[in-house]
């Protein structure tokens, strides 16, 4: 809009967020707009709150307000059950179908060649440390059922063979390629609930 930069500005910023359009980031700004001051300063605050205090779990790289994340840091969690994710949103999905008390471990993402995403781009060594060092009895490798995370799945499982007596995969009920973040808590639960011993090679 012609003669209004500042709030151009604005809107260009919102629309980079996913789900928002152009004109869904116009009625955020109007509404921003329409309830005065305090509510664009409490927005800034919260804003500033994410880019000042949240920062990597140093174990398990999860989000987190400390060194450790919530999980990392409750000692009432299983230490010899470890799940493997691709982020954090996975992480708290999971946490939201209520099942598995065990502990994490987050990938920053899963191996994608196509994209410049190899083994050295994911937290893997850091995963192989703590298997040699924790006692897990069982790995969970809980990434998408897309082709990358399944590539990503057979990685993590023959990283872990050597240390883990038992590596299982979530079972499927869950869509080809979908996102765990965007599954409903049922689906998560019946995938958890059925997930199999996982082998590298025999997968399926
Ligand atoms: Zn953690």
């Amino acid at each position: 809009m012609k003669g209004l930069p500042s709030l151009e500005r604005a809107v260009v910023v919102l629309s980079r967020f996913p789900g928002i359009g152009p004109k869904s980031a116009r009625r955020m700004v109007y509404h921003l707009l329409r309830r005065g001051p305090e509510a664009a300063r409490e927005l800034i605050e919260a804003l500033e709150g994410i880019r000042e205090r949240i920062c990597a779990c140093e174990r398990c790289h999860n989000l987190a307000e400390g060194a450790l994340c919530w999980i990392c840091a409750d000692p009432g969690r299983d230490p010899t059950r470890l799940c493997v994710v691709e982020e954090p949103s996975d992480l708290l999905a999971m946490e939201k179908a209520g099942l598995f008390k065990g502990v994490y471990h987050v990938l920053g993402g899963r191996l994608s060649p196509l994209d410049g995403v190899g083994p050295d781009a994911l937290h893997l060594a850091s995963l192989e440390e703590r298997l040699a060092d924790s006692g897990f009895v069982e790995l969970i490798v809980a990434t998408n059922p897309t082709v990358e995370g399944e590539a990503t799945a057979h990685f993590v499982a023959q990283l872990a063979e050597p240390h883990v007596a038992r590596v299982t995969r979530l079972a499927h009920g869950m869509p080809m390629g979908g996102e765990l973040e965007y599954l409903d808590e049922s689906t998560l639960y019946q995938a958890l609930v059925g997930r199999r011993d996982f082998r590298c090679g025999i997968g399926v």
